[in-house]
């Protein structure tokens, strides 16, 4: 049974040493409203003082050690900024060097030579010697040499609370005085018992004072590993409950037949054969456009994989069963070329295709607007203009979005209105592959198909790495590559908020490409963001059109942009793009039969996680080999696409490393959503009082619905 006087739902401020004012402040600053609140603030990290390390067992990977020893000498040794206080520390096994540079002065004076000191600090390796730098120092006394049963945890914390005596001491007194006042009974089990059973994962109970005051290391793992489970397999559980409710409840058209538009194009106009991956994924679609549930599907596939190609015959088959389609890209440049490669596909066959973006106005709006409303156009192509309210479809059954993170929730929710009474079913492309753990929760209540396999004959994109000082050797490759007949890219950098000196950038290396590359022998295309979209356009279409061989721009042309001529790809300040980013660039060229060229320029000097992303490129072309390796250096929280979502704010769960715990969550929600949708039955029955809490807490889970 639920107490429904939980003391867990009881106001902070009731609870002993917290009162009215810290009360207010932990919720300002924390969001901590509760008691259950202060609980399931988990600690960041552990302070272990329950032994004493001795000098002589230190290696590299101790970490944070507690000595006990004599402080035997101490000095201030350098000048200026260099100038520390260096103490000579010595125990029964070892000598051991300890290193202030803040506060020297003060401590020269505290500090008692010859004193007996209980010494806390990171071990750190300087000069192949040991060293601790700016350890804590505790005089001896008969009360301090007793040591701390348990880990002492350290939590997150703002200036405000630790000025207004809410630091990490009263944190830890705060919540011995909680978990003191706790029984299994405040603290029902949420988990089915075979669940717990199988997995072997402890009680809740346990689980949650282990988190806070853990003996060793290991109560702390099978706490730590208790409670991501607890929070990835919730997660999944709503998002697969989100995804069978709708399909149980949201009616979508049904695209019944595959008709002549789709025969006619596959039987007569397709340039090529399409790879096995392809057609598996038009397949699963297919599948899902007859059952008369709306589909909501994510097809990932790397750079060059031929997604625009299933996304017409998509189309296509919405078409053969009347009714219109749209797609959308992020920006207009690729929006355009969709709309030229798609009309080009789809010519003689009596299918009408228009392109509409914020550069469409005045009387040609207007006229797209009609013959749209009317239901003459088959297939709008454009931004996310086609979301605008004046945009009236006649019958929207199919909405194709390209590299749709960059599409926010809202946008998504506005496609939702244009089409009744059913939602017309959507298909999301991206091409920055998503790693299996993002996706499983970002999209975890989407259905998704993957193209993992490249279209045949395409040769691996060679990846070098040039410092600037290298810079006259590009060059002459470059005229090479020009000499055969090929093109060049050349892009800069456009992060907003240095946007002027970007542009500078990019303009002095435009002058500079002048000269090495003189009219009327080479002409240069120029396109960055501050251009107007009608001289972008221009110049785009003098590149494609092979009239220009180098094109230099900024990041616009990231996405999408189909140039099969272009054969080199060259990127200056790579240390200044992300993973993916380098990733999309680099997918500009190998899609001719040329062998194709990536080169990342840089300047000498480099940051560590810089080398290591150059080195990623260098080494791999597949895109998920560096999604994952995105993931891993900059952690869940700034791969694109994720910031935008809540959901993605876990507690303790890490999605570039709890990889396993993720997918046994995965499977187990899977079984139970499938035999149970509702959570009714009985040994259920804490999944769906644990999730309501949750839902209440948390209503950003409501997502595209
Ligand atoms: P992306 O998945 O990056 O959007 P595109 O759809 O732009 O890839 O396709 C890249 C190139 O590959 C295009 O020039 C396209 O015509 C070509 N292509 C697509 N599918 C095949 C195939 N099965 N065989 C040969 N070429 C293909
Ligand atoms: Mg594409």
């Amino acid at each position: 049974m639920i107490n429904t006087e939980s003391i867990l739902q009881r106001p902070i401020s009731f609870l002993k040493g917290v009162g009215p004012t810290k009360g207010e402040l932990l919720k300002q600053e924390l969001g901590i409203h509760t008691n259950g609140d202060l609980l399931y603030h988990f600690p960041f990290r552990y302070i272990d003082k329950t032994k004493f390390y001795t000098i002589r067992d230190l290696n590299e990977e101790s970490g944070e050690v507690q000595l006990k020893g004599i402080l035997r000498r101490l000095e201030m040794i350098g000048e200026g900024a260099k100038r520390r206080l260096v103490g000579t520390f010595r125990d029964e096994t070892g000598v051991l060097e300890l290193v202030w540079f803040k506060g020297a002065q003060y401590l020269q004076k505290q500090l008692s030579i010859g004193g007996e000191y209980i010494v806390y600090g990171r071990i750190n390796m300087f000069n192949h010697q040991f060293n601790i730098p700016h350890p804590e120092m505790d005089l001896v006394t008969p009360e301090n040499t007793t040591l701390a049963e348990t880990f002492a945890p350290v939590y997150p914390s703002t200036e405000k609370l630790n000025n207004k005596g809410a630091d990490v001491k009263n944190r830890r007194k705060l919540l011995k005085t909680l978990l003191a006042q706790l029984t299994e009974a405040d603290l029902p089990e949420n988990l089915p018992t075979y669940v717990v059973q199988k997995l072997r994962l402890g009680t809740r109970f346990q689980a949650l004072q282990w988190i806070h005051f853990p003996n060793d290391e290991q109560q702390l793992r099978v706490a730590q590993n208790r409670l991501k489970f607890e929070e990835l397999f919730f997660l999944q559980l709503r998002l697969l409950q989100l995804k069978r409710q709708r399909k149980d409840s949201v009616k979508g058209y049904v695209f019944e037949k595959v008709g002549d538009y789709f025969n006619e194009f596959f039987t007569t106009k397709l340039p090529f054969s399409l790879t096995n991956a392809q057609k598996r994924v038009i397949k699963e679609i297919r599948r899902d456009l007859a059952l008369g549930i709306q589909m909501n599907r994510l097809l990932q596939g790397d750079v060059g994989s031929g997604k625009t190609i299933v996304a017409l015959m998509i189309m296509l088959i919405a078409i053969d069963n009347t009714f219109q389609s749209c797609l959308m890209a992020p920006t207009e440049i690729l929006a355009q070329q969709h709309y030229l490669s798609i009309k080009e596909y789809v010519k003689d066959m009596g299918i009408e295709v228009a392109f509409l973006a914020g550069s469409i106005k005045g009387k040609k709006r207007e006229e797209i607007l009609k013959r749209l409303k009317s239901g003459e156009i088959h297939i709008l192509i454009g931004t996310h203009a086609l979301l605008e309210d004046p945009v009236e479809y006649h019958h929207l059954g199919l909405a194709v979005t390209d590299e749709q993170h960059r599409f926010g929730v809202e946008q998504r929710a506005k496609l939702w209105r244009k089409s009744l009474p059913c939602p017309p079913h959507v298909l999301v492309m991206t091409a920055t592959p998503i790693p299996r753990t993002l996706a499983m929760t970002l999209y975890g209540d989407l259905d998704v198909s993957v193209i993992d396999e490249l279209p045949p004959g395409r040769k691996e994109i060679k990846t070098l790495h040039k410092t600037d000082n290298y810079r006259p050797q590009v060059i002459g490759f470059m005229k090479e590559e020009i000499a055969k007949g090929r093109q060049v890219y050349v892009v800069y950098p456009l992060i907003e908020e240095s946007e002027k000196m970007d542009l500078q950038n990019l303009e002095q290396g435009h002058e500079a490409l002048s000269i090495d590359f003189p009219a009327p022998q080479y002409q240069i295309s120029i396109v960055h963001g501050r251009m107007k979209a009608i001289d972008k356009e221009l110049e785009m279409r003098r590149f494609v059109e092979g009239e220009s061989q180098l094109m230099v721009a900024t990041t616009v042309i990231e996405v999408g942009v189909n140039v099969p001529n272009a054969s080199v790809m060259v990127i200056e300040n790579t240390e200044r793009f992300g993973l993916s980013q380098l990733h999309q660039l680099r997918g500009r060229v190998g899609r001719g039969a040329a062998q194709s060229y990536c080169i990342l320029m840089s300047s000498f000097k480099l940051s560590k996680e810089s080398k290591e992303r150059i080195q990623t490129m260098c080494r791999t072309n597949n895109g998920f080999e560096i999604a994952e390796a995105d993931l891993r250096l900059r952690g869940p929280g700034n791969i694109e696409g994720t910031q935008q979502s809540g959901i993605i704010q876990l507690r303790l769960a890490d999605l570039s490393k709890d990889e396993a715990i993720l997918k046994t969550a995965r499977e187990i929600a899977q079984q139970i959503i499938e035999a149970d949708t509702a959570l009714m039955a009985p040994e259920h029955r804490c999944l769906k009082i644990h999730l309501e809490e949750l839902y209440q807490k948390n209503k950003g889970w409501s997502r595209i619905s």
